[in-house]
């Protein structure tokens, strides 16, 4: 895939903390692709008798989750 449908930009590579991954090359668009964005991991944390819950930046106040993500090749 040369470009990202949704958009019609090109595709390139940019660093992503530390990883070389396939991004849009639109300022505006924000799309990366993750290989293999169907494989995830979640868990449970327990710390000191209690569950630790996430929140995502940008969530509603009151929005929590597990711990979760992604897993991709290497
Ligand atoms: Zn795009």
């Amino acid at each position: 895939m040369n470009f990202f449908p949704e958009c019609a930009s090109d595709l390139t590579k940019a660093k992503m903390e530390g990883v070389e991954r396939t991004v849009c090359s639109s300022p505006s668009c924000t799309y990366v692709f993750w290989n293999n964005p169907t494989t995830v991991v979640a868990a449970i944390v327990e710390y000191r008798g209690k569950i630790v819950l996430a929140r995502k930046k940008g969530w509603p106040g009151f929005m929590f989750g597990i711990i979760a993500g992604f897993l991709e090749k290497g």
